[in-house]
């Protein structure tokens, strides 16, 4: 199906890619895998979509077939179709030629812009809250406030969490509040791991996702984690990190890991979108401009998701 793109979010994963701790299949290949846009043809086997149809676009183009697409778990697909900006082509472009099972329909009154972020925000933040199991309760702490994290906080708050945002820029931390945040803490000028303690009647938190990924901040989110408590990584760096087995054996605490989403989740995020209960800040760039806007992310200037229109 070949699709007229209308937006591509810019996430943390492009600056992966061009720092080398990605590597893609194949280069030069086109960054950009967070896509929506308008159909501008279909195959002859497609029946359910129509030349003019707003779509977003699954990163992952799944086989269906293999033991984890028969689960539902199609984002650890043994052998996908399509993986956009790690295999194929991604959405940095004025066209996109995708599967069509790879295309979620977007619901009316939601823009393809804010489609577009949510296919890796608010994605990966409901597929990590699922891995992580969370409780009505729980304190679940929100490391690092990008795109995906500030997802995570509104989805956390569906959940019947109480969200702590711990982010080192105050602009980004105010609209983690706004949007659902209990409690932040600016990890550049304060304890994280005591605040949290605080924060929590001095039990520490039920659940820690990791977005950032480094030494220090692994360091600061095992610090935080109460008992049974459960550390999620989502992000991750150049950085190794070490870990004590007795300090996480005696609290009886896990360590898990959430990578992407699967399709059905995108469906989930457009759906929560639409109904005003998922919250992406968009700011639109210029397709021309995607080399400023990756400078503005790196140096985390980037408050909410910005997107790239052809
Ligand atoms: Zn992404
Ligand atoms: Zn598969």
């Amino acid at each position: 199906m070949l699709i007229d793109v209308a937006a591509a979010g810019v996430c943390g994963t492009e600056l992966h890619f061009l720092d080398g701790l990605l590597t893609p299949a194949r280069t030069p290949i086109t960054l950009g895998h967070e896509v929506a846009g308008v159909v501008a043809e279909v195959g002859e086997a497609v029946e359910d979509l129509a030349v003019g149809d707003r779509v977003a676009v699954h990163y992952l183009h799944a086989c269906g077939r293999c033991r984890w697409c028969r689960v539902g778990d199609d984002h650890l697909c043994d052998a996908p179709l399509g993986f956009l900006a790690f295999a194929t082509d991604g959405g940095f472009a004025e066209q996109i030629v995708v599967p069509a099972s790879a295309t979620v329909p977007v619901p009316h009154g939601l823009d393809l812009a804010s489609a577009a972020a949510l296919c890796c925000s608010g994605t990966t933040a409901l597929h990590a809250v699922d891995v992580a199991g969370v409780a009505a309760g729980a304190a679940a702490v929100v490391y690092g406030t990008g795109g995906v994290g500030l997802a995570l906080v509104q989805v956390l708050r569906e959940a019947g969490a109480r969200p702590i945002a711990v982010a080192r820029n105050p602009e980004r931390l105010a609209l983690a509040r706004e949007l659902g945040a209990e409690t932040t803490v600016n990890a550049a000028t304060e304890d994280v791991a005591a605040v949290i303690r605080e924060a929590t009647g001095g039990a520490g938190a039920d659940v820690v996702f990791e977005l950032v990924g480094t030494r220090e901040t692994s360091a600061a989110a095992l610090a935080s984690l109460g008992k049974r408590g459960t550390l999620v990584y989502v992000g991750y760096s150049f950085d190794r990190v070490e870990i004590d087995p007795l300090s996480l054996v005696v609290p009886e605490q896990r360590i898990v890991t959430s990578v992407g989403n699967r399709r059905s989740e995108l469906v989930d995020a457009l759906d929560l979108a639409a109904r005003g209960r998922l919250v992406t800040r968009v700011t639109e760039h210029p397709l021309s401009d995607a080399g400023r806007v990756l400078d503005d992310l790196r140096a985390g200037r980037v408050v909410g998701r910005a997107v790239l229109m052809p």
